[in-house]
Order: C-alpha cells, then sequence, then structure tokens
C-alpha cells in the first residue's frame, strides 16, 4: 500500500510509514473503526435462536409454531449475518435446534397419528 501523508510505497503490514512516520491505515486506531460498525447486532439471529429454544422446550403442545418461527427467523439471520457479521453462531444453533425439534414435533406427530390408527381401542380408551 502506500502512505496517505507521503504517498511512498510502505509495507502492507506497517503500521507507521517508514518514510515519514505518520501512522498508516493498518493502525489499530484506523482498523477500529469497521469493528464498531459491525457491532449492529444481529436480532434475526437472536430471535430464531431464543424460538428454537422454546420451540424445542414446548415441544408438541405448540406443533413446532415456535419451532417453525425459529427456522424462518434463524435463515434471515444466517443471511444477515454475512453482511452485518454478527450472529451466525446464534443462528446456526438456532437452525439445528429448530429443525431437530420439527423433526421430532413430526416425529410425534406421525407416532400418534400411526397409534390412534392401528390401535383405535388403545387411543380412545388412554384417557386423552
Ligand atoms: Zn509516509
Amino acid at each position: 500500500m502506500f502512505c496517505s501523508n507521503c504517498g511512498k510505497e510502505i509495507p502492507d503490514e506497517a503500521v507507521i510509514c517508514v518514510h515519514c512516520g505518520a501512522m498508516t491505515d493498518a493502525s489499530p486506531a484506523v482498523n477500529a473503526q469497521p469493528a464498531v460498525s459491525r457491532k449492529t447486532g444481529n436480532g434475526f439471529a437472536i430471535a430464531g435462536f431464543v424460538l428454537s429454544l422454546v420451540g424445542i422446550f414446548s415441544g408438541t403442545y405448540t406443533y413446532g409454531i415456535f419451532a417453525i418461527l425459529g427456522l424462518v427467523f434463524s435463515i434471515i439471520g444466517l443471511v444477515k449475518s454475512k453482511t452485518c457479521g454478527s450472529g451466525k453462531g446464534f443462528a446456526i444453533a438456532g437452525i439445528s435446534i429448530s429443525a431437530a425439534s420439527i423433526f421430532i414435533t413430526v416425529l410425534v406427530i406421525i407416532l400418534a397419528v400411526g397409534l390412534s390408527l392401528t390401535l383405535p381401542i388403545l387411543g380412545s380408551g388412554s384417557g386423552y
């Protein structure tokens, strides 16, 4: 790169210009700025993560509604994490948790429907 003060060529990793001693673009003071702008929270990723947790704990009582919401929010969060640079971990965790939750819910519903179809006497007599 080139020094912003004197314009001479300097190594890319140089913090201070070897020709004039001015601070370069690689200096921590300048690099701190994009890190601050990156700190815009990824609300969708966190919301998706929380919803997926609610979904897996509320289980089949909510018919996987929270898990589906969690999956949708997590996917939006994952897309947003590529642009705002944060929340990727939350988004991936949310997607995997809600996907597992949906899988379990669907499995339970299939089992429940299957049981009630194959064992109508037990299904009506179990007190549900
Ligand atoms: Zn210079």
